[in-house]
């Protein structure tokens, strides 16, 4: 038994009031809050170990590349990557989208030629298609749709269902043998809807494309397992999954990292530079990480890492899921519209919602003044909106802190919407 109360303690910001009311913090999709253990870890290690990784021949610089190291193998295993050395998955970035610009970018360079035959299988022609989905956050609409843009590649896209899921029913049409690649959202950040990436990922393979994933919304809240899943490469940001801010994560396949061209240059990346001659990069994942990392901040979100897999993600999902059911509550609400998949077992506890007549900044101040933190506008995924009629909604998302008096207490406060305001 995981005794979530305890779990809630451990998060030192939820002990307060907002307008003289308990918190109630309901805005996890954009950034989740951090527990203690995280918050200590980084100043733990500027009061003790603070050094640059890599390259120094002093004790400090072991110690704390030691740290660095330790936390990347942490966060490998939470999504069931490689951390061997040598043979490791995952690339520390500034966050999500950071990781997704690096991809384009990279694939970019493909296009280029750069990377030699290698990166062959990444390059872009006039001709060729990228392929995203309707339901996608700017930081994958926009990277691939700049990246065809470059190439001259046909940008396309994968429609929602009615309730705003990814459509798989049309997938022989959307990806072609012209694919050469497809970039999907996990979970949906409006809808909260769990994409099914298993036949998106198969036709896209069977094609010949990569497949990209943007787990921004999955990792927080899902087991997820990338070698399982078979995806190409996944990118997502430290700060959903109760890490600091300023990190994040690229996940690619051992043999794509070692194929895929660097995205930006400088130090820390370059086996061998030369004024007269082209430079020798090193192996992944350091080719990916020019410059001086965030080490504190990946340090921690190692710790944020193992403190998750030491709750269970099947126990943090299932603790998840109970308070989403009783988030769908909403939709009995009179004049409340969800915008999303009703049932439980499509999505995760992220629920966007439309107040009949009621702005969506109205409500979220309304909301606030009672201590309650939800999220208003478009959620940097304006075409989902368009899809539901909608430019702006309202979106309440749970983190493995919040309780059922959480949502009953929005629940409280979203009936008394309407009467308020008409
Ligand atoms: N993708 C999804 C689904 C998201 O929810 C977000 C953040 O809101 C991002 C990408 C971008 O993440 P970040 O702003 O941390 O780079």
């Amino acid at each position: 038994m995981v005794d979530f109360a305890a779990i809630r303690n451990e998060f030192p910001i939820l002990d307060q009031e907002i307008h003289g009311h308990p918190l109630v913090y309901l805005d996890s999709a954009a950034t989740s809050q951090k527990p203690q253990r995280v918050i200590e870890a980084e100043s733990e290690f500027y009061r003790t170990i603070n050094a640059g990784v890599h390259r120094g021949a002093h004790e400090l610089a072991a110690r704390s590349t030691t740290a660095f190291e330790d936390a990347r193998a942490k966060v490998a295993k939470l999504v069931g990557a490689n951390a061997e050395e040598g043979e490791e998955e995952i690339v520390v970035t500034a966050g999500a989208t950071a990781g997704l610009n690096l991809l384009a970018t990279a694939f970019g360079n493909a296009s280029l030629g750069r990377g030699g035959e290698a990166a062959r299988r990444f390059a872009l022609k006039p001709g060729d298609e990228i392929v995203v989905s309707k339901a996608e956050h700017h930081s994958v609409l926009l990277p691939f749709q700049e990246l065809a843009a470059r190439t001259g590649a046909t940008f396309k896209w994968l429609d929602l269902t009615d309730d705003g899921r990814v459509r798989t029913d049309n997938l022989d049409e959307v990806i072609t043998e012209r694919t050469r690649i497809v970039a999907v959202t996990h979970v949906g950040n409006v809808t909260g809807a769990i994409t099914d990436i298993a036949p998106i990922i198969k036709r896209t393979h069977e094609m010949g494309g990569i497949f990209v994933l943007d787990a921004c919304q999955s990792v927080p809240h899902l087991k997820v397992d990338f070698h399982a899943l078979d995806v190409d490469f996944a990118a997502w940001s430290a700060h959903k999954m109760y890490g600091p801010t300023g990190v994040g994560f690229l996940y690619g396949k051992r043999e794509m990292l070692e194929a895929l061209p660097p995205a930006s240059f400088g130090g820390s990346m370059v086996e061998l530079a030369w004024m007269d001659q082209p430079a020798q990069y090193m192996l992944p994942p350091a080719r990916f990480e020019a410059g001086t990392q965030p080490v504190a901040q990946v340090v921690a979100a190692g710790v944020a890492a193992e403190w998750m897999m030491a709750i269970g993600m099947d126990r943090l999902e299932e603790h998840e899921r109970m308070l989403t059911d009783e988030l769908l509550k909403m939709g009995d609400i009179d004049g409340i519209r969800i915008i999303g998949p009703r049932e439980n077992v499509k999505r995760i506890g992220t629920v966007a919602f439309d107040v009949e007549g009621v702005h969506p900044h109205d409500v979220g101040q309304f909301i606030d003044a009672q201590g309650i933190a939800i999220r208003v506008g478009h959620h940097c995924a304006q075409p989902v909106h368009r899809h539901f009629g909608l430019y702006a909604s309202n979106r309440a998302s749970c983190g493995v802190y919040n309780s059922i008096d959480d949502i009953d207490a929005l629940l409280e406060a979203l009936a008394k919407v309407r009467p308020f305001f008409e």
